[in-house]
């Protein structure tokens, strides 16, 4: 309480990581994508003084719904949460506000986008600025990852972890790309997608991890000062 009483008077800038709780193939723990955009967030802070707020470690999983493990938020409720988190952050005098999700879903992300730009109104004393911890690594590391397509628990994430925390990695797992069908949705995600792998998980190494999480956070850091230098 009195240490955030006294961050708040420098810095009314909070990061807050958002994950998932899913699975992420036969080799990685099921809040990986937390366990990432928490890491991000943490170096990212050191760089720049922001505050990070303990993570929200459930989200919208859509084509993972039905693999053992996956359990998440319906849309509604994951907006409906996010809106709270900044009204709440916002109320304790927090004002540059840096959502950056460790999970990469279409909905997931589109729900936070939906939140921003709506807060962006209600709130009109606020920024926001939202982070894909998968955009980033895809933007950021073209020259290092060697998985074309590399997205879920594939040598990307594989990757991080080994870094992060190599005690949660069991062993590898095979590469699988999935394809599912043009333009129809399915419910059996499973039949399109057996092991959960999206990627090269063989890839990975705990060096690139350390690489990836490098340039990835770095990048963060300058989105967190280029928000609070930001004028509209
Ligand atoms: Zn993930």
């Amino acid at each position: 309480m009195t240490q955030f009483a006294r961050a708040r008077r420098k810095k009314r800038t909070v990061i807050i990581p958002l994950g998932s709780t899913e699975e992420h193939g036969p080799h990685l723990p099921l809040d990986t994508d937390t366990i990432i955009a928490r890491e991000i967030a943490r170096r990212a802070a050191e760089d720049t003084g922001a505050l990070v707020a303990p993570a929200l470690s459930y989200g919208i999983c859509t084509s993972t719904a039905l693999h053992p493990g996956t359990v998440g938020f319906s849309p509604d409720t994951f907006r409906a949460l996010l809106r709270d988190l900044i009204r709440g952050f916002h109320a304790q005098g927090m004002r540059f506000f840096v959502l950056l999700t460790g999970h990469a879903g279409g909905l997931h992300v589109n729900a936070m986008r939906e939140v921003g730009e709506e807060m962006l109104f209600a709130l009109p004393d606020i920024r926001v600025a939202l982070l894909s911890a998968y955009d980033l690594m895809k933007s950021e590391t073209s020259d290092l990852v060697e998985t074309k397509g590399d997205s879920h628990a594939g040598e990307m994430e594989t990757s991080c972890l080994l870094a992060i925390a190599p005690g949660l990695v069991t062993g590898t797992a095979k590469k699988e790309y999935p394809t599912f069908p043009k333009a129809i949705l399915v419910r059996k995600k499973m039949r399109y997608w057996k092991s959960g792998v999206w990627g090269d998980p063989a890839k990975a190494s705990a060096a690139k991890g350390r690489e990836i999480l490098e340039r990835v956070s770095s990048r963060a850091a300058e989105t967190v000062r280029d928000l609070e230098r930001f004028r509209e």
